[in-house]
């Protein structure tokens, strides 16, 4: 019967090169390459692995402005079926609670879904509300730090990493569970499945026309958030030390001497 599976994807600025606006303190985006946030990468490996293992199909969504369609079709060039570009003015200026609205309105349009895959956080505003609030929205099981996955008997068995430990829930499906960041390698693009992007072009775009979704509820008049004051962290000036030897329990002895002279408490 196998897992029908959706995954969720975020189109970001590539925050590596992204600059800080230092009178508003928000994200200069204009003029920065975007690109699917990385941890979602490992989201959608988790779900490849899945359909490679149980069958099934995995359906990829973004809620983006149009550029987002080449992170869309960097994906389906992994291998993901089917792809949904979320896409209309009317929803941009979303805090999470209208992003995740938005989503889990577009997910119900999907039923019947079993898994809903979705990354730990984004490298952009990083807030990992979304996965949280989808489930809430659709009110279906959520589990996070999921590292790996299992599907029997018809419960996904999440497998979750937390500092000292692994813990394994046993969740019904349909759920949802948040990946987290570089818990798998995710696979490089096929030709063949480029291939099948540029010549069968199968990417979906839904506006609010397919949604039917009340302007109180998305975009900017339905995000209750307002960032009230941002600002860039200090940059911390480097001392630039080296230790010039060659023995290494001397260098380690050195580097904790100079820690503790720096107020290093050993507890
Ligand atoms: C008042 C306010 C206004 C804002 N206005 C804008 C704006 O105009 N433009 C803008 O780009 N951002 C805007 N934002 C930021 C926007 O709310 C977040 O980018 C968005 O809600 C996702 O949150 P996040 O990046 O923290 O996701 P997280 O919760 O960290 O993401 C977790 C996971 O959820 C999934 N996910 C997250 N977002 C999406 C998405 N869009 N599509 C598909 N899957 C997703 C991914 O799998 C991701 O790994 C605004 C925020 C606030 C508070």
């Amino acid at each position: 019967m196998g897992l029908n599976m959706i995954v969720a994807v975020k189109w970001v600025p590539n925050t590596q090169i992204v600059n800080i606006d230092p009178t508003t303190g928000t994200l200069i985006r204009e003029g920065i390459p975007s690109i699917v946030n990385p941890h979602d990468l490992n989201a959608v490996e988790l779900a490849l692995r899945l359909k490679e293992k149980y069958g099934g199909t995995v359906t990829a969504i973004s809620m983006a402005p149009p550029a987002a369609r080449a992170g869309l079709e960097f994906i389906m060039g992994m291998g993901v079926d089917r792809a949904i570009l979320i896409t209309d003015k009317v929803f941009a200026g979303a805090d999470t609670l209208a992003t995740s609205y938005t989503l889990a309105k577009a997910i119900e349009k999907l039923k019947p879904y079993d898994l809903l895959i979705f990354g730990h956080e984004t490298i952009d505003s990083s807030t990992a509300h979304i996965g949280a609030q989808v489930a809430s929205w659709l009110k279906i099981p959520y589990i996070y730090y999921v590292i790996d996955t299992e599907y029997r008997d018809g419960y996904i068995f999440a497998k979750r990493r937390l500092e000292k430990k692994i813990e394994i829930y046993k969740l019904p499906i349909p759920c949802l569970i948040a990946v987290a960041m570089r818990s798998n390698e995710p696979r490089p693009i096929k030709l063949e499945y480029k291939l099948r992007v540029k010549l069968e072009n199968p990417l979906e775009v839904w506006t609010n026309n397919e949604l039917q979704l009340s302007r109180a509820c998305i975009g900017l008049r339905g995000s209750p958030t307002r960032v009230e004051k941002a600002v860039p962290t200090p940059t911390i000036p480097r001392k630039k030390m080296k230790y010039e030897g060659q023995d290494v329990k001397e260098a380690v002895k050195w580097l904790v001497d100079k820690l503790l002279e720096e107020g290093l408490k050993i507890i």
